[in-house]
This record gives C-alpha cells, structure tokens and sequence, in this order.
C-alpha cells in the first residue's frame, strides 16, 4: 500500500438558492405530522448526510464517462479511474481506498435565526402543498405535503482529500472541483426536477497539512480562499499543496 502523504481540506458555504427536501425518516415523526419529513439531527435541525452529497457528486462525475458502459446503472468499479480513486471502488476484488471525506453538513442556526426568526417562529421548515392537476377537469387533485428547508438557509460544508505517494494531485483535485461545479449546475435532494434543491457553494476555503504536521503542531495552512466556485482557480491550489506535500514528481 502506498504511503500517505497529507490532506487537502476544503471548507465553505452551501446557501440554498430554492427549498430543500433530504427525506428523513417518518417514523420518528409525531402523529399527524408531514407525509414527507426532512432528514434532521436528533435535535430536530435539518441537516444534509455527508452520504447525500457524496452519492450526488460521484454520479454526476460518473455520467460524464460513456454511460453504456456503466452496466446496471452501478457505480464504477474499476478501481482505476480518477472518480474510483476519489470516492472509492465499488467493488469487493478491486478493492481502492477513497480518498475523498465529505462530513454532514449542518445548519447555520444563527444565520437561519437572523434570516427567518420571524417568519417560522423557531421551526426550520416551510411546507409545500403539492398537487397532480386533473387532466379532464384541469382542478388540482391528490394533494401532498412535501417539508423543505427554506431557500436562503446556510450550511457548513467540510471535506477532505487525502493524497498517497504516486497520485496525481492536479487529477484529483480536478475531478473534485468539477463534481461540485457540475452539483450547483443541477440538484440536491428530492424533486430537482421540480425546482428543488438548487444550491450553491460560497466562501470556499483551501487548506493543506502534511503527514509532518500530526506529529508536530496538528495544524493545517490555508492555502486559497474563493468567494465562489467560479473563481477557484485549479493551478493555483495543486501547486501551493504540491509544495506543502513536497510532492513535486508531477
Ligand atoms: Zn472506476
């Protein structure tokens, strides 16, 4: 197995541009609540599964290969290509480490409280009627209520990427920033087809630590900020953590 080397870890904002919906279990839901509750902590504050956006990234970035060649609409298991060495293989002989770390994201409460104290009145939610229109009478028909977090809520993204002797940093990182550009441009959560779950990432932060650091002070450099993901600039990012990894055979 190969050495490890360091991390690159990236941090930042997702700021809903419309409702979310993360289904949560109903089953601890009280009785008479929402057909459709969203995922929360134990606390009851939405918030959104590390799981759900690992999932989400790995199959956009999967769909940009030839999709014939996915059989049975699996993920990839090849135990090769760049998203396999990220998100890990999917595959028990092709075993590969996943590189990539993506944590549950959770809300902003104080932002939220700032932005909506008044209007939900300490709940986190908004609920949305939802109805299949009658293609004879044209009337609305079959109503369901569907709970979302409200567009304009901001949660806290944490992720890491961890980097062994022999890999390619600029692929990797590459592939990363690529997934989470592709995830603004389409959805999260249920309905996206619908108008839900479009989000988008802010105040992005950039910080390397090498294998050194653990044992000396446990602490990991910023190495670049964006205000937003268009302006990430890839280059600068691979060479500044090439530099703290010393890691300079690419
Ligand atoms: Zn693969």
């Amino acid at each position: 197995m190969a050495k490890f080397k360091g991390k690159l870890f990236i941090e930042g904002d997702i700021i809903l541009q419309t409702g979310l919906h993360i289904g949560g279990s109903k089953e601890t839901g009280e009785i008479g609540g929402l057909d459709n509750p969203v995922i929360k902590t134990v606390k009851g504050v939405p918030y959104i599964p590390g799981s759900s956006l690992k999932g989400k990234i790995r199959c956009l970035l999967e769909r940009t290969e030839n999709i014939e060649s996915k059989k049975n609409g699996e993920p990839c298991s090849c135990g090769k290509c760049n998203i396999c060495l990220l998100f890990g293989s999917h595959s028990s002989d092709k075993k590969t480490l996943s590189r990539l770390i993506i944590r549950d994201s959770y809300l902003d409460e104080e932002h939220f409280m700032a932005e909506f104290g008044d209007f939900l009145e300490g709940e986190y939610t908004e609920e949305k009627t939802e109805n299949i229109i009658d293609r004879i009478t044209g009337t609305a028909q079959h109503p369901r209520t569907m709970e979302r977090v409200p567009a304009g809520a901001k949660f806290k993204f944490s992720s890491s990427i961890s980097f062994y002797d022999g890999d390619d940093i600029n692929e990797l990182v590459k592939t990363f920033i690529e997934g989470i550009r592709m995830l603004e441009d389409d959805y999260l959560g249920g309905s996206g087809t619908r108008g839900y779950g479009q989000i988008r990432f802010e105040n992005m932060a950039f910080y390397a630590k090498n294998i050194e650091s653990y044992s000396k002070d446990n602490k990991k450099d910023e190495i670049e900020t964006y205000k937003n993901l268009n302006d990430v600039n890839i280059d600068n990012i691979v060479n500044k953590l090439k530099e703290k990894l010393e890691m300079n055979q690419r």
